[in-house]
């Protein structure tokens, strides 16, 4: 049976064909009539494929026209479905004879290689895959996870290819955790203003990985660099002071602040085991996110339990405290004053016998320079940026992409946080 969509008058009849032409038009191919594949269910649609008389096959190897040799049998190349429908171009491939490559198949405009699925199409899983999880993706348009993941890795690796790396000022690099156990990736991203983006991906957090975003990225381009920021983990700082040399080399707030909190985090959890074995009151129950948050930001019925705590001279709540009178340190502007600050609290701190916060106090003496970097590099630096992206990673991560392995995370990641570029396309479709 052959569709056909017919609008008046005569003249303006629409028929498949004539949509694909005005969206997907190919110059040395046209389309024939549309047609069910199964007449009795009618959930699937061929349109077939020819190419123009006189038109020669492109060689695959080289891409220059050549004589046809012959025809293989039909092939179906899954299109972009519509109405729920799916749709297929079938197509014989000629095999060229080229004068330089021998006998070869055809090289055809819609898609390449041995693949089943249309350039276009793929393009189309690919864009709705940053919108839904991929299992989602291929449950909305009739097809598997793994068709969608393969769309989203040739997605990725044409942006990796084509996207501009000129320009980069400011990066930071991060890490997290993935799967459980001590597994992580080494995130590095480009925190300039007004382009913020993941740059680089890797597995594990050594010396060996952070060099490796040095050797993709390049030594002129190393070589430019402004800012770096980054934590305060050692290979990290090491390979910073080795391959970005020229830039200031800040260690940002969002780390630090990320260390006090696991310091607080740690002395509550010693606490709690103490307070139960010497029989008192559950009172640190719930008490975990009082102590993380910072005041203005806890809910009223979390604002009670904090003044509740505080009538007990507990260690958590020194903790808690001495981390509230940090942050004024981020309210300086001259990095003289912060570093006077810095060193005052570091001594008060040093005294309190609360022994992870003390470790954290000689970490930040430690680095105290670096540290101090964060207000010579103020203005150029957001303090937000790192943990938004930090954010987005792990919001990613968390969604169910249905991946286990490293590469399909690496994609996810890239596909969703890279702002990679796309091909110019005559339609968009998503
Ligand atoms: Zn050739």
């Amino acid at each position: 049976m052959v569709l056909q969509y017919i609008i008046q008058p005569e003249s303006h009849r629409m028929q498949l064909k004539t949509i694909l032409n005005h969206i997907e038009r190919h110059k040395s191919f046209v389309y024939g009539e549309a047609q069910w594949a199964d007449t009795n269910t009618k959930t699937v649609i061929e349109i077939p494929i020819e190419p123009r008389a006189n038109g020669r096959p492109v060689c695959s190897k080289c891409g220059c026209k050549a004589p046809g040799y012959d025809r293989l049998s039909p092939r179906r190349f899954e299109y972009v479905p519509v109405w729920g429908i799916t749709v297929f171009f079938v197509y014989a491939m000629r095999r060229a004879d080229c004068r330089t490559c021998g006998v070869t198949v055809e090289q055809v405009p819609w898609c390449d290689g041995k693949h089943q699925l249309t350039t276009t199409y793929r393009w189309f899983l690919a864009g709705w895959a940053k919108r839904l999880c991929w299992q989602g993706v291929a449950e909305a348009f009739g097809t598997t996870w793994q068709n969608v993941f393969r769309s989203v890795k040739h997605a990725v690796s044409w942006g990796l290819a084509h996207r501009n790396l000129s320009g980069i000022e400011s990066i930071g690099v991060d890490e997290v955790q993935w799967q459980r156990g001590h597994k992580y990736l080494t995130l590095v991203y480009q925190i300039d203003d007004g382009s913020k983006r993941l740059l680089w991906i890797g597995k594990d957090r050594t010396t060996k990985t952070f060099l490796r975003f040095f050797r993709m990225l390049g030594k002129e381009r190393s070589g430019k660099l402004k800012f770096v920021c980054s934590d305060m983990w050692k290979p990290y700082l090491k390979v910073i002071a080795k391959k970005a040399a020229g830039a200031i080399h800040v260690l940002d707030r969002f780390h630090i602040m990320q260390k006090m909190n696991k310091a607080i985090d740690e002395v509550r959890a010693a606490e709690v085991k103490r307070l139960q074995a010497d029989g008192y009151e559950p009172i640190l129950k719930h008490s975990r996110w009082c102590l993380l948050k910072r005041r203005e930001n806890l809910t009223s019925k979390e604002t009670v339990k904090l003044s509740e705590l505080l009538q007990y001279n507990l260690r958590s709540v020194r903790a808690h405290l001495q981390r509230e009178d940090f942050q004024r340190f981020w309210e300086y502007v001259s990095p003289a004053w912060a570093g006077k600050f810095l060193d005052q609290w570091c001594t008060r701190t040093m005294r309190s016998r609360i022994e992870p916060m003390k470790k954290v106090a000689r970490t930040l003496r430690k680095h105290r320079e670096l540290i101090l970097n964060w207000f010579r590099a103020k203005g150029t630096i957001s303090s937000g940026t790192v943990e938004g992206l930090n954010n987005k990673v792990k919001l990613t991560t968390r969604k169910s992409y249905g991946f286990r392995t490293y590469e399909a995370i690496e994609i996810a990641l890239y596909h969703n946080l890279g702002r990679l570029p796309e091909p110019e396309f005559t339609h968009r479709f998503w």
